[in-house]
């Protein structure tokens, strides 16, 4: 778990609003959920043969002897919510969430025990225009932070029947090799072969190019939505290939999958992951209710984000000071313009005027504003111009209380 500081924060801040804005636009609303659930939400929510619930929760007991647990992902709990309160019997929703979760992994580049996510889901709505909406909200977010080298790959994962038939096929087919097989994939195979598809290991990855196709068990309606999605994204001119080894493991996952990747990242490769999960709401106890989403990991966005393409946000105006009174002063004349919405850094050491000089060039200002006992006597206080065309007088005397003549000069 790292420590966000100053020097990071102002990009995540950044990458943050940008998110929000784009959110506003699609009309989507915010929805904060407790970082705590009952473990059992995640066991039933997640499934307890995915790795995530198997070997990566922070689970405890709490003074009450419930089974707690740090969320690591942001589905279960937002269905959670919407069950709840009712918001889903007062129509389809479109909603986002954004914060930390956690999950005990093997800590490295783009990996982290606590990350964050932003996420996006829909809830009571199932036409393909809807997955396609969906998928544009996270590839335009991405875009306009000025991603490049963007894939986005999708699947359809068809209907819980079409799948039961190609599991059946997979397995068979696999049997002739189990040989070749390591021992997770051993595992999966019996407890959940699609989940071998999504294998890491370069040998299992060639053994499956032989492997039945997912694709070539959809039912017709299952390649008519697939065909109409994909029409849709050709017509939104949003470039995407088929991938068909992109899969979820549980049975209320169906119709699209998908995933924005970055040749950029190496191995933890994968920006955004998504899909369609009509099961999960009933699955939890709540109606039956189509029902999409997607989550983006922040930290894999930042590695991605140059460094250039973030403005710094600089002082605009330092105040250098000297005595009692004038300290004060110059917290006094600070709020009011900060009010006025400029970014002001007050000295904070009392030394010479011109070791504070100094570092009123060094913290990028454009403007010190000087305040000393003497000047206080005639309530003046003085502006210098330390940036910009400095044409004849760069330095005005002005009354400390004429906040307006003040802030024109500084507007200057
Ligand atoms: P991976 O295959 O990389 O482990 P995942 O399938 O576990 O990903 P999801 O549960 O789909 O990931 O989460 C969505 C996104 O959250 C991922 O695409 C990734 O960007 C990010 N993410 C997941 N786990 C972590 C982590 N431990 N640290 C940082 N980011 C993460
Ligand atoms: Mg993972």
């Amino acid at each position: 778990m790292i420590d966000l500081l100053p020097s990071q924060a102002e990009r995540w801040q950044k990458v943050e609003a940008l998110a929000r804005d784009h959110f506003r636009r699609a009309g989507l609303g915010e929805i904060r959920t407790p970082l705590l659930e009952y473990t059992e939400l995640f066991a039933r929510g997640i499934g307890e043969a995915t790795d995530v619930v198997g070997k990566e929760m922070y689970s405890f007991f709490d003074r009450g002897d419930r089974s707690c647990t740090l969320r690591p992902e942001g589905t279960a709990s937002v269905v959670r919510s919407v069950i709840q309160n009712g918001l889903l019997s007062q129509g389809s929703q479109r909603l986002w969430y954004m914060g930390p979760m956690f999950r005990y992994e093997r800590p490295q580049a783009g990996r982290q025990r606590q990350f964050h996510q932003i996420g996006v889901e829909f809830f009571g709505l199932s036409s393909e225009m809807s997955d396609a909406e969906l998928i544009s909200i996270a590839w335009d977010f991405l875009n306009d932070l000025g991603l490049r080298e963007l894939t986005l790959e999708i699947n359809s994962l068809g209907t819980k029947e079409d799948r039961k038939k190609y599991r059946q096929n997979l397995v068979s087919w696999l049997e002739d090799f189990t040989e070749l097989l390591d021992e997770e994939s051993l595992k999966q195979m019996n407890q959940n072969p699609l989940r071998i598809l999504d294998s890491k290991k370069p040998h299992i990855q060639k053994l499956l190019n032989g492997a039945p196709k997912l694709g070539d068990f959809l039912s017709n309606e299952s390649q008519e939505r697939f065909l109409n999605i994909q029409n849709i994204l050709n017509t939104l001119e949003i470039p995407f290939t088929i991938n068909q080894k992109l899969v979820r493991g549980l049975d209320y996952y169906c119709h699209t999958a998908f995933e924005i990747t970055s040749k950029q990242l190496g191995a933890q490769a994968t920006v955004c992951g998504g899909g369609r999960y009509d099961g999960l709401v009933e699955e939890l106890g709540g109606p039956k209710t189509p029902s999409i989403g997607w989550a983006i990991g922040l930290e894999r966005l930042l590695i991605l984000l140059n460094e250039d393409s973030f403005e710094k946000q600089f002082t605009e105006v330092y105040m250098v000071n000297k005595g009692d009174k004038a300290q004060v002063e110059a917290l006094r004349l600070a709020r009011d313009l900060r009010i006025s919405n400029f970014v002001v850094e007050i000295d904070p050491s009392g030394s010479a005027f011109s070791k504070q000089f100094k570092r009123a060039n060094r913290s990028n200002a454009s403007w010190a504003v000087i305040i000393g006992d003497q000047e206080l006597i005639q309530k003046e206080i003085r502006l210098k111009r330390l940036k910009g065309e400095i044409v004849g007088d760069n330095e005005y005397v002005v009354k400390n209380s004429d906040l307006n003549q003040i802030i024109k000069i500084l507007r200057s």
